[in-house]
């Protein structure tokens, strides 16, 4: 529906309750959609106050939820996400766990306060909330608490929650925080539970694990100093200044189930605009003023990437994408979603051929999609989300820059985005499914490495299976059927199968519920002459004496896949066999008037998963295999440098 518009009007409450303001009516002005996209279970109203020197926030919020549930409902859980930054919090517990590097610095602690909860009709419950620890049980965890109400509220009924909180800011540690005038608001205010698959979802916050709410509308009120370039979620809808020294911005979500914000005096903003299927979309750039240079990076791989989502898997509806260069020494900031929010990474040196920056806002970009409007279940179907959005991310930036030099193109040395995820999911290959929990997995580098990298690798394997051009015709269905919904692992595996036309069973059961690992091997391959045993045979020929020819295929993992076989013969003759590749070898068998030149497993690498591409070929010539296996060596070489490099930076 390119060029389209709203044709009718609807009505918006804004921050009605916070101004005092009558209900302004017009068209969506956070979102290009004529209707609203989402269920909106949650109506968040919330009034902010920043101590930019005490790094303080003190909130009030109103929440207007909707039960939907289809069930009387009396007890609500909710996030306290900041409590994570405190020494004994599981997501602390789980840090040291995973990382026995990591110290304990005072710097990072953060806390949110409830000050009180009021339900509107019911009165104070401030002393009925009490802190729970659904997933381990830790008395020390305060990420989630519940409220019991005195009476249940009806199906189809609302309830309203007005709530005063405070927080305390920690150096950035993971995603939020302050460093030094630069903050992240993010995961700042009490944020209710999901009602999912019949039951409360509201887990704790883990070292592993992302998020998961309800969509609804958002308007938040945020009071700062004058000096403070702000960028929020939604869009700006208003900005007063105050007689002591502080702006009140007001801004305005719809269909997101998230609100984040982000406020610096140093940021720089620069502008453009994306014309999305359903109009216009402007792009608002806050930039580190010593990463100036790098604006036109950010606004054009920004663009670039609108541009293939919106014609590849489905339209971007709202009015605005805000894209944040957090400071470089603040980068635990960097690389994060939210929704119409984004944060980048990038440095001051960074190349233009080092696609650092491009990698960053194409793939923060794509959880648009697949964490925002999507939005799965990040607990829980954590692949769902970083997995899809790996794989998306390779395919577009193979587009943009080429399949071999998606991810470097500098001084001649080139590496392609999926060899990076396939070297993750190499270094971890049978550690976890990916059908785990997030706060599950073994370690920090097996869920990055089977939830990002794997993930894009069986994606990468199964266009292999049913074609490039049907895996992305199946994301898209995915998407349009299931955005807005928080929909499960089977709903995206169905679809798979459904847009397919194929039972993709033997696969996701192995692939994503297992975690066998693949890898075929061509374990010999010989040619003899057939005349062997005669005692003075004539001396051979070319083109006159019969070889008889070996090719034996191993398989060397419990993965079971179907395998091409390419065999090559000094006749320039060359047949291709295909195997089921259940058995645990095949023999392959020719009597030819010529030698065997070559035989190769997977002649394409399309089958990504295969673990070790080295043993897919026989060359006959040895210095060939040589140079074939320096290549990969000098890939691996390469990842390491920039893995080194990302690290000193
Ligand atoms: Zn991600």
């Amino acid at each position: 529906m390119r060029g389209f518009r709203p044709s009718c009007l609807i009505w918006i409450s804004l921050a009605a309750g916070l101004s005092g303001a009558t209900a302004q009516v017009g068209a969506s002005i956070a979102t290009n959609s004529p209707k609203p996209l989402s269920e909106r279970v949650v109506a968040y109203e919330i009034e902010a106050r920043l101590d930019a020197q005490k790094k303080t926030i003190d909130g009030n919020e109103t929440l207007t939820y909707r039960n939907l549930t289809g069930k009387p409902q009396d007890t609500f859980p909710f996030h306290l996400y900041q409590n994570a930054f405190q020494p004994k919090s599981t997501f602390m517990q789980e840090e040291r766990v995973h990382r026995q590097s990591f110290k304990w610095e005072d710097k990072y602690r953060a806390s949110a306060e409830m000050k009180s909860l009021e339900v509107v009709g019911v009165g104070d419950l401030t002393s009925k909330i009490h802190f729970i620890s659904p997933d381990d049980g830790n008395p020390d965890d305060r990420t989630v608490f519940e409220v019991k109400l005195p009476k249940p509220v009806a199906p189809g009924d609302s309830v309203q929650f007005k709530i005063q909180f405070h927080d305390q800011l920690g150096e950035v540690f993971a995603r939020t925080g302050y460093k030094n005038d630069f903050i992240m608001g993010a995961q700042w205010f009490p944020k209710i539970g999901v009602w999912w698959q019949g039951a409360w979802n509201c887990h704790q916050f883990h070292a592993n694990t992302e998020f998961f709410a309800d969509f609804g509308t958002f308007d938040v009120r945020l009071t700062v100093p004058q000096n403070e370039v702000v960028g929020a979620s939604g869009v700006e809808v208003s900005n007063i200044s105050n007689p002591n020294g502080t702006n009140t911005l007001t801004f305005h979500g719809e269909d997101i189930h998230d609100f984040a914000w982000t406020a610096s005096p140093r940021f720089r903003e620069f502008t453009d605009t994306f014309n999305s299927s359903m109009g216009p979309v402007r792009i608002r750039l806050l930039i580190q003023p010593e990463h100036v240079s790098q604006a036109d990076r950010h606004l054009r791989i920004t663009k670039q990437t609108m541009d293939r989502f919106d014609r590849w898997y489905g339209p971007y509806p709202y009015k605005q994408i805000t894209v944040v260069d957090p400071p470089t020494n603040g980068f635990r900031a960097g690389g994060m979603e939210y929704p119409t929010l984004i944060t980048g990474d990038t440095t001051w040196w960074m190349p233009n051929g080092w696609h650092v920056v491009e990698e960053a806002v194409e793939h923060e970009f794509g959880h648009q999609y697949w964490y925002g409007m999507v939005a799965s279940n990040e607990f829980e179907d954590a692949w769902l989300d970083e997995g899809i959005n790996s794989y998306t991310e390779c395919k577009i930036l193979d587009d943009i820059f080429g399949t071999d030099r998606s991810s470097l193109d500098l001084w001649g040395i080139t590496e392609s985005d999926d060899e990076q995820q396939r070297n993750g999911y190499l270094e971890v290959a049978d550690r976890d499914p990916m059908a785990r929990f997030a706060y599950q997995y073994l370690n920090f580098n097996s869920y990055g490495g089977i939830t990002y990298g794997k993930t894009a690798t069986v994606l990468l394997t199964l266009e292999k299976i049913i074609g490039e051009a049907t895996v992305r015709r199946a994301l898209q269905t995915y998407f349009m059927r299931y955005r807005f919904t928080h929909p499960t692992k089977e709903d995206f595996l169905k679809t798979l199968e459904e847009v397919s036309g194929r039972n993709l069973r033997w696969y996701f059961d192995q692939a994503v519920y297992g975690t066998a690992i693949l890898d075929y091997e061509i374990l010999s391959a010989t040619s003899d002459r057939l005349d062997w045993q005669e005692k003075n045979p004539p001396e051979a020929k070319r083109g006159e004496t019969v070889y008889r020819t070996h090719v034996l295929v191993h398989r060397k993992g419990d993965f079971i896949f179907p395998v091409d076989v390419l065999v090559k013969f000094d006749n320039g003759e060359s047949l291709r066999q295909r195997w089921d590749g259940r058995d645990r070898w095949v023999r392959y068998s020719y009597d030819k008037k010529a030698r065997l030149e070559s035989a190769e497993i997977d002649p394409e690498s399309a089958v990504r998963l295969d673990k070790n591409f080295f043993s897919n070929s026989y060359v006959d010539k040895e210095d060939d295999r040589a140079a074939r296996k320096l290549a990969r060596y000098w890939t691996i070489a390469v990842q390491f440098l920039a893995q080194l490099a990302a690290w000193l930076v």
